[in-house]
């Protein structure tokens, strides 16, 4: 299981450790749901970006967790941030995070996004025919075009972002129209992207997408005379959620790719594979009990907290923090408290018979958790905390309930 865990995991007398901290003492005294982020993680995957491709600009999918101590310390590391509406950008301005360092995504942005955009001096990438116009009026400076490569990627298909199909994105002339267009009205336009998808577990798809934006190019060159000063390739990288599923390496992922690009900036825009990883959640055992056959095990959250399973199908594993020691005494269904016979968290996982107030630890649970989580059921959002050397810091507060009736009128 430790493979699947942050790196400053340990089993220690019997309890999970994290950060140096035993994960029963957090949940303790933090609550539950508790997202846990190992600090060491996270510097240790950017730094791995760092090293696979030297000299390229790395931007983190701010949207597999928006969080303002998480972005901080990405860009202690040299890191920007890839942002697609207004509210991840304000994340990666508070966090100080330098326009040059912002690339403005989105299928379909609004004014008000274009123009915030341009006050920033983020790269705006053009996703759409009539966005180089709408981009000039906002004020935007700089920009790329997003180009749609027509690679299905082997993930879920509602993570499927470059096929022909795609609402993301440019075909090849449409691109060419794009960057003619916001020449003409005076953008600098510096560079070329494509996304294939999220939970990539091979290269293949990716290597042909390489292929064919260096063929763009060419054809950008031949009859636009237009080259580009940087080749955004995208984040997508998948992360281990079960022991069983194997996944590249950022080491084995990313030099191939690079090594098919002409000499320019390299651009990078990994999410999953920065943070996945590095956040634990703690959740605390409820109920326990029998139904036609089945061993029901009831958390204190679910669907609210992580609509993985819901959304994707997505599988995770789970050990007992406090008791991590102990063999399994059998298969258990891990249920939420949601009224809906869909939230299952896992399926069947083998474990030691929990037993109310048990803290239950679920690995890989990093990005697109907490992220994705809504306060269906009128269930408030959990706290996140950041560990690192034995201490831990609250980087996300526990939504009080009073918060959701803020907005009641
Ligand atoms: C979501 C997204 C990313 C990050 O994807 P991961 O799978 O989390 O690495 C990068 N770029 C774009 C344009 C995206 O939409």
């Amino acid at each position: 299981m430790l493979e699947l865990l942050p790196l400053s995991a340990r089993i220690d007398s019997g309890e999970l450790t994290i950060g140096g901290i035993p994960a029963p003492r957090l949940a303790d005294e933090h609550g539950t749901p508790l997202v846990v982020y190992c600090e060491e993680t996270i510097r240790a995957q950017a730094r791995a970006y760092r090293d696979a491709a030297p000299g390229a600009l790395v931007v983190y999918g701010t949207k597999a967790f928006a969080s303002v101590a998480i972005l901080r310390i990405l860009a202690e590391e040299g890191l920007g941030a890839d942002v697609s509406t207004l509210g991840e950008l304000a994340f990666a301005r508070e966090a100080g995070i330098p326009g040059d360092r912002i690339l403005f995504h989105g299928n379909n942005k609004s004014d008000e996004e274009l123009r915030f955009a341009a006050e920033a001096g983020a790269t705006v990438v053009l996703d759409a025919p009539d966005e180089p116009a709408r981009a000039a009026a906002a004020g935007v400076r700089r920009a790329f075009v997003r180009l749609t490569p027509g690679v299905e990627a082997v993930t879920h298909q509602s993570i499927q972002t470059a096929h022909d199909e795609s609402k993301f994105g440019l075909s090849p002339d449409a691109a060419l129209a794009a960057i003619a267009a916001a020449l003409d009205l005076g953008i600098q336009v510096t560079g070329v992207h494509f996304h294939v998808g999220s939970q990539l577990a091979r290269v293949e798809e990716s290597l042909v997408a390489v292929d064919r934006l260096v063929a763009f190019c060419d054809r950008a060159h031949a009859e636009l005379g237009w080259t580009p000063e940087a080749l955004d390739i995208g984040g997508g990288l998948g992360i281990r959620y079960t022991r069983e599923e194997k996944v590249p390496e950022i080491a084995e992922f990313i030099p191939p790719l690079v090594a098919r690009l002409p000499d320019v900036q390299v651009v990078l825009e990994p999410g999953r594979s920065l943070v996945g990883r590095a956040g634990v959640t703690l959740y605390r055992v409820g109920v326990v009990k029998e139904s036609g056959g089945v061993s029901y095990v009831a958390v204190d959250g679910g669907m609210s907290d992580n609509p993985r399973p819901q959304l994707y199908g997505a599988r995770f594993e789970a050990l007992l923090a406090n008791r991590a020691d102990e063999p399994a005494e059998g298969v258990f269904r891990i249920a939420g408290k949601h009224c809906e016979s869909g939230d299952v968290l896992i399926d069947s996982i083998a474990l030691p018979r929990p037993r109310r107030g048990d803290v239950l630890a679920v690995p890989a649970t990093g990005a697109y958790t907490l992220a994705m989580a809504s306060t269906y059921n009128g269930v408030p959002n959990p706290a996140a905390v950041l560990v690192a050397g034995g201490e831990a810091r609250l980087i996300r507060a526990r939504q009080p309930v009073s918060d959701l009736l803020r907005f009641e009128r």
